[in-house]
């Protein structure tokens, strides 16, 4: 059956342990989701920027694998990430491979970081790596989805 749990979720990148990822579960490489993830609501926030350096300063491999053909090659190349591959055909196995080659890392040392959870999630899951969710709770998707729960639940109007 499809895995789209993930093994852990955040609201934000920042919330993420980094002492966790490298010291009890050895993780050495992190593959990046771009929109919604790198890039929420058109803009790459403060802590998404400090995550990114203290991971590079723990010694960790960053790359971006995104869907979209259209990535900012400006963005990139101010976050300093110079290993990435866009239009990648997530959730199919074969992108998550690739990249781990390219980082020269085994799938199982590898954490996989994004907002979508069959592209992401399940890609990850079925890659043999580590999965964490990026829950963004300013989305378009998310308000609508909490808007329908609480029509379920009787309650119309929320402000
Ligand atoms: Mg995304």
């Amino acid at each position: 059956m499809a895995n789209f749990t993930p093994k852990e979720t955040y609201t934000k990148i920042s919330d993420i342990s980094i002492d966790y990822l490298k010291d009890d579960l050895n993780i050495k490489g992190l593959i990046f989701d771009f929109d919604g993830t790198i890039r929420v609501n058109k803009r790459v926030s403060i802590d998404t920027l400090h995550f990114l350096k203290r991971a590079k300063n723990a010694g960790f491999k960053v790359s971006v694998l995104s869907n979209n053909p259209h990535v900012s090659n400006t963005i990139l190349k101010t976050l300093n990430i110079t290993t990435t591959q866009k239009l990648a055909f997530k959730p199919l196995k074969k992108p998550f491979f690739d990249m781990a080659k390219r980082m020269k890392l085994d799938p199982s040392r590898i954490a996989v970081i994004g907002n979508n959870r069959i592209s992401d999630i399940w890609g990850a899951n079925r890659a043999g790596m580590y999965s964490i969710y990026i829950q963004n709770l300013n989305s378009f998707f998310y308000k609508r989805k909490v808007k329908n729960n609480l029509k379920n639940i009787g309650i119309k109007h929320v402000d």
